[in-house]
């Protein structure tokens, strides 16, 4: 068996040069490839990279048959055209190497091919959210897909419409909501001439729920262009849209993300509180005496129809009834800390008797949260964590 000169490296110089019995050649172009790599990094700006080859799988096979004819050291080529490539571009453009590089490099030996891209950058920030009415992430109208209209018929197609009608499902917004995600991510996509953007959040507020804690966030930011965000200067653009802001930014690595999804914290809540009769000082005790107590809750009937029906247990850690100027005896405000997932309006409202014990169940009267703020979310762990990046 003959080998080309890459190949004959990896299996220790053993074999004669000659048409090569496990490339076919191809691994000749590795310089060359490198070289196209190289320039493409240096025209992107990239101060970090990762690679990837694509070889052909019956390189392997062949090789291995190299490996039973051959003795002594021999590495995969696989190995040995990574590490002559990567050594290769950090000599050329000083970029360093590394496995979350700003740009992965591919070279594909199967096509001959060397292609740039961009790797996603991740940010990690607190949003808060101080209007009702947004959602947490992009909520496209099913019925038309987010595009605000329908497909045109076949009919309209041949006398020349292009665009159907408008979209009866959302009166042609393309979607029910604005949302956090995108006031927070538009501004991101802009700076960073970016391709598109995904929020991955530590739970979520109701729509109708405002947020003045800060919940933790981490924005992926898919092909961006640009890398080097201010991100000062980012924080204000996003408080300029209005309703959202984001603090306590900074660039993180893409496993970060799933440390903020995964974790789950004890939040505070204010609540205010509506009864059907006056709820005078009696009342009020029973209330505060929810402190401590272990809640079952069922899963809300409102939104039974997109989540398992099950009972959690959740606890109630701190509860003040406060009444505040201007709340008659039928209104109060509720500081309610409880553990991560607790459905606070149903512990009002009681849920039909899913959630018990509930306000309204101890009472035995009709109660109901009338506006709902998130006030504290017990992340510093996520601190901790950050410190360690
Ligand atoms: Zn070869
Ligand atoms: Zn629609």
């Amino acid at each position: 068996m003959y080998l080309c000169k890459i190949c004959n490296l990896a299996n220790g110089s053993r074999f004669g040069e000659g048409e090569c019995g496990i490339c076919g050649g191809s691994a000749l172009k590795a310089d060359a490839m490198a070289e196209t790599g190289a320039q493409m990094l240096k025209a992107d700006g990239a101060k970090s990279f990762s690679i990837s080859t694509v070889i052909d799988k019956e390189w392997l096979a062949r090789e291995e048959k190299a490996w039973d004819n051959g003795l002594g050291q021999a590495e995969s080529i696989k190995n040995l055209l990574n590490r002559r490539i990567s050594s290769a571009l950090r000599k050329a453009t000083g970029a360093e190497y590394c496995a979350e590089g700003e740009c992965k490099v591919v070279f594909d030996f199967t096509k001959g091919t060397v292609d740039l891209q961009k790797s996603d950058m991740f940010i990690f920030g607190r949003y808060r959210k101080r209007a009702a009415g947004l959602s947490q992430s992009r909520w496209k109208c099913p019925k038309c897909d987010g595009r605000g209209y329908m497909p045109p018929a076949h009919h309209d197609r041949i006398v020349g419409h292009d665009r159907g009608k408008g979209c009866p499902g959302c009166e042609g917004k393309g979607k029910f909501y604005e949302s956090v995600e995108e006031r927070i991510g538009e501004p991101v996509k802009k700076a960073a001439g970016a391709r598109d953007y995904v929020m991955h959040a530590s739970g979520r507020e109701d729509v109708d729920a405002t947020n003045s804690a800060g919940r933790p966030f981490v924005l992926e930011v898919s092909a961006p262009a640009i890398r080097t965000l201010d991100l000062v200067m980012l924080a204000g653009e996003i408080k300029k849209s209005g309703e959202v802001e984001a603090v306590d930014l900074r660039f993180v690595p893409r496993s970060f993300a799933e440390v903020v999804t995964e974790s789950h914290f004890d939040k505070t809540y204010e609540a205010e509180v509506e009864f059907e009769r006056d709820a005078g000082e009696a009342d009020a005790a029973k209330i505060r005496a929810l402190e401590g107590a272990m809640l079952l809750q069922q899963t809300p009937t409102r939104v039974a129809h997109r989540r398992a029906d099950l009972v959690r247990h959740r606890k109630i850690k701190h509860l003040e009834f406060i009444r505040r100027e201007g709340q008659d005896a039928k209104h109060a405000t509720l500081i309610i800390k409880a553990e991560a997932g607790t459905y606070i309006k149903e512990l009002i409202s009681g849920d039909s008797g899913r959630t018990s014990p509930s306000v309204a169940g101890i009472l035995g009267m009709g109660a109901k949260c009338t506006k709902l703020e998130v006030t504290m979310i017990d992340d510093g762990y996520l601190d901790f964590c950050l410190e360690r990046i």
